[in-house]
C-alpha cells in the first residue's frame, strides 16, 4: 500500500483529523454571530472526517458545503451526517482548496479548522476573502506561538515543518491587512489536542501496525506521529492552534 493510502487509513477512521473540539467549534460560532441569521451559505474547507461540518449543520440555519481532497474522508462524513439527521444540509465536494468552485461573494462564511497550512496561512485568508459576501464571516484555525519566545528544539522543529507558523499577532495582522476586521481569537486548550486528537490516535497504532504487518512504511507513519505528540506534550504551554474569526470589510476604493 503507497504512503498516502496508508496515511489515509490511519486517520480516515477517525472523527477529526486535527486539533479541536465540539466545543471550539461552538464559541467561534458565538464569536462569529451567525447564529443570528437564516439560510446560510457555508463552505467548510479542508473538513475531513466532518469534525466541524457537523457541528455547523447542528447549530445552524445553513447549506454546507464540504471541501476536502480526498474522497474517502467525504464519504465517511456522509454516513455521519445520515447518523445526525443532517445530510441533507451538506453537499461534498472533493476538490483541492487551491481550485475552489464557489463564485464571488457567494457565501456567508469560509469555516476551515486546521487545514488552511496545505495553502499557507495569508495566501489562504487572501483567496478566500473573494468568495464572501459583503460582511461574510471567515473563521480559521492556525498553528499559532503562544509566547514571544520559546524553546530552539520546538521552534527549529516547526520552522522546518511549518515556516509560516507565527504568534497571534502577527497572524491578525495579516487577517488585518488583507480586508477584515477581527471579530474574536482564543487558543485551542491543551484538551483540544489530547483529548480529541492524539489519545484516539494514538489508541488506533497498534490495530494499523497489525493490519498492515508491521511494515515499514507503517511503523515510519506512527512513529513520526509518536514524535509529533511527544513534542506536543513537552511544549504544549508554547505552542497551540489559534482560532480567529474575522469579518470582511468593503473593498478599498
Ligand atoms: N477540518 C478537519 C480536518 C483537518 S486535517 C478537522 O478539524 O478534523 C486537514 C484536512 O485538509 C485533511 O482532511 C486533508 O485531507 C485536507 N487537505 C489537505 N490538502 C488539501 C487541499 N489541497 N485541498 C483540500 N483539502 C486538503
Amino acid at each position: 500500500m503507497d504512503h498516502l493510502k496508508l496515511l489515509l487509513d490511519l486517520h480516515g477512521r477517525a472523527d477529526r483529523q486535527g486539533p479541536g473540539s465540539d466545543e471550539d467549534t461552538k464559541l467561534a460560532l458565538r464569536l462569529s454571530g451567525l447564529k443570528a441569521h437564516k439560510n446560510l451559505t457555508i463552505a467548510d474547507i479542508g473538513c475531513g472526517t466532518g469534525a466541524s461540518t457537523l457541528v455547523l449543520a447542528e447549530e445552524l440555519d445553513a447549506s454546507i458545503k464540504a471541501v476536502d481532497l480526498f474522497p474517502e474522508f467525504l464519504e465517511r462524513l456522509t454516513v455521519r451526517a445520515e447518523t445526525k439527521g443532517v445530510r441533507s444540509r451538506i453537499q461534498t465536494i472533493a476538490t483541492s482548496m487551491e481550485d475552489l468552485p464557489f463564485e464571488p461573494e457567494s457565501l456567508d462564511a469560509v469555516w476551515s479548522e486546521g487545514a488552511i497550512y496545505n495553502i499557507g496561512f495569508e495566501t489562504g485568508v487572501k483567496a478566500w476573502r473573494s468568495f464572501l459576501k459583503p460582511g461574510g464571516v471567515l473563521a480559521v484555525s492556525e498553528l499559532t506561538w503562544l509566547t514571544a519566545t520559546r524553546p530552539q528544539e520546538l521552534n527549529d522543529h516547526w520552522a522546518s515543518e511549518y515556516p509560516h507558523v507565527a504568534t497571534a499577532s502577527e497572524k491578525i495582522a495579516q487577517i488585518e491587512g488583507v480586508g477584515y476586521t477581527l471579530l474574536g481569537y482564543f487558543p485551542l486548550a491543551p484538551s483540544s489536542w489530547l483529548d480529541t486528537y492524539y489519545r484516539p490516535l494514538q489508541a488506533r497504532f497498534d490495530v494499523f501496525l497489525t493490519k498492515h504487518k508491521n511494515a515499514r512504511d507503517a511503523q515510519s507513519i506512527v512513529a513520526g506521529e509518536r514524535r509529533e505528540i511527544g513534542l506536543y506534550e513537552r511544549f504544549s504551554s508554547y505552542v497551540s492552534y489559534g482560532f480567529y474569526i474575522a469579518q470582511k470589510l468593503p473593498d478599498r476604493a
